[in-house]
């Protein structure tokens, strides 16, 4: 029975779908909390189906500086790949409780951003590792981009704040995309919905 349960799990994980990630480290995080990072995030991922694809980019290429402030709510022109930048530091006046923000909207550009100076902080007084938070940081703005929505839930990933018992969940790997939005996020991944879809 076992091996049967192991060989159906590998049956699952053979057709998950690629979710491409192009990361623009622009802070020189540290190599082995960037794999320890990409890792957590590839689990998070495979709970719901999708296989993190990490491509590493230089972060002085054009894409890695474009940042389009889209107002139009246009679903389908938006971008169905992850552009990440990490940057070393907020900016000055970014409220303090922001460790990243996404553009769930842009067509081009970078759609997330982290701020690891944040990340760090939130992490030591989380006494967690920084990979472990950053990872669900990432995965957090990831699912606003391909959830196409800004909103939060009341409680979980994709919540506006963790309390202890989201912080508690992380280490065990239960943080994750409940089903119903692990749904979306595969569906706006293949287009689903938009017309030349298969053109992008
Ligand atoms: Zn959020």
């Amino acid at each position: 029975m076992k091996q049967i349960i192991t060989l159906f799990l590998a049956a699952l994980a053979g057709q998950a779908q690629p979710l491409p990630i192009t990361w623009y480290d622009g802070a020189g995080l540290d190599r082995g909390v960037a794999d320890h990072t990409i890792q957590t995030l590839s689990r998070i991922f495979q709970q719901s189906g999708l296989d993190v694809q990490v491509r590493s980019g230089d972060p002085h290429e054009q894409e890695a500086n474009l940042v389009l402030y889209t107002e139009r709510r246009d679903v389908c022109r938006a971008r169905r790949d992850i552009a990440l930048r990490l940057r070393a530091s907020a900016p000055d006046g970014m409220r303090g409780a922001v460790l990243a923000y996404s553009h769930p909207f842009a067509p081009g550009g970078v759609n997330v951003t982290v701020f690891l100076d944040r990340v760090e902080a939130a992490a030591l007084q989380q006494r967690r590792p920084m990979s472990l938070l950053l990872a669900h940081v990432i995965a957090h703005e990831i699912g606003h981009v391909l959830l196409r929505s800004t909103e939060h839930s009341k409680g979980g990933l994709m919540s506006s704040h963790w309390n202890e018992h989201e912080f508690s969940l992380m280490p065990i790997g239960a943080l994750l995309f409940s089903r119903e939005q692990s749904r979306q996020i595969r569906r706006s991944l293949t287009g689903e919905g938009c017309r030349d879809a298969k053109n992008r």
